[in-house]
């Protein structure tokens, strides 16, 4: 990276008119931390915990998980965090957790639908993250998240360890990925302090077409025009209640997706690091005005061909 790309990158996802959109990285461990800011991120929008389990035979136990979650925390001084509760379940598969296999793994118990079934699980690492925000901030938020009883359930358990150890409040935030959540945005919005859309899962969801197929994933693109109706409803949704709303899947990284999903007016947009560059340039290079026409046009699109063809206008 040159001396001079990285000057640029340093700059806020600003438009000529002053519209910022905060920029996140999607990372999953604190030696990542400097690349990511160095790229250019102003904080961790999407920690993925999954890494904590994976390849190994046991679950790490609380010490583990709050080590790790206070290294991300202390990494960051002070700039935000957002820590992914457990998500496993789809196409994480953690043997030593003996769940029973499932015709259909990602229609089945995962993110939170495992959470609940597991106090185990839960409960451990919702210790771990409220000893671990004692160094710093941490929003934490939950997957796969469908019903707002889900969100209650898992609220009240915060709550009761919160109390237990004594801990100050944290933000608590959900993932929009299933259609049904974007769908009553304005219900969950009553309950939740900020959302974050997955477009990975919720296009998988949205157009069902399984994210890993071999011949269909190509066509899982988020720019489909239904995703994109949901995730303006979901932008409605975090408006009606004040709270915040950024977009952690893959769209996120993709300059024209970055471009709609501004003019939509998410307010924040994580991303991995080697993507951040071209994300802060393209907006950077247009104003609010036109990154609202754009996703006008955009959501009156028939298909994704024709949202990716207005890649080719000047906005
Ligand atoms: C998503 O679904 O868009 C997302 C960010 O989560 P993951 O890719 O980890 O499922
Ligand atoms: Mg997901």
């Amino acid at each position: 990276q040159s001396r001079q790309d990285e000057a640029q990158s340093a700059l806020p996802a600003q438009t000529r008119d002053g519209l910022r959109i905060d920029i996140g990285a999607n990372i999953n461990r604190a030696d990542q931390v400097a690349a990511a800011l160095a790229a250019g991120a102003e904080g961790v929008g999407l920690m993925r915990t999954e890494f904590l389990f994976l390849e190994r035979d046991t679950a790490p136990d609380e010490e583990e998980q709050y080590q790790a979650y206070r290294a991300m925390v202390e990494a960051l001084q002070g700039r935000t965090l957002v820590i992914r509760a457990l998500d496993i379940g789809g196409d994480k598969h953690v043997p030593y957790l003996g769940l029973p296999s499932e015709a259909n793994p990602f229609l089945g118990v995962r993110g939170v639908r495992l959470l609940l079934r597991r106090p185990d699980l839960l409960d451990t690492q919702l210790r771990a993250l409220y000893r671990a925000a004692a160094h710093g901030p941490i929003s934490l938020m939950f997957p796969m998240v469908t019903n707002i009883s889900e969100l209650m359930a898992l609220r009240a358990e915060c709550e009761r360890i919160r109390q237990e150890l004594s801990a100050a409040p944290m933000p608590i935030g959900i993932m929009i990925e299933v259609p049904a959540a974007a769908a009553m945005a304005d219900q969950f919005g009553a309950h939740a302090d900020f959302f974050s859309i997955g477009t990975n899962d919720l296009t998988q969801y949205t157009l069902a077409i399984d994210r890993q197929h071999p011949d269909l994933a190509a066509e899982a693109d988020s720019l489909h025009p239904a995703v994109l109706r949901l995730i303006k409803q979901t932008v409605e949704g975090a408006r009606k209640h004040g709270i915040w709303v950024g977009v952690c899947g893959g769209l996120a990284g993709d300059p024209l997706g970055a471009a709609i999903l501004a003019g939509l007016g998410v307010n924040e947009l994580s991303l991995s690091p080697r993507d951040i560059p071209a994300v802060k340039a393209r907006l950077r290079a247009s104003t609010q005005s036109a990154l609202v026409d754009l996703a006008q046009q955009a959501l009156e699109c028939d298909s994704t061909a024709a949202i990716r063809a207005l890649a080719g206008d000047a906005s």
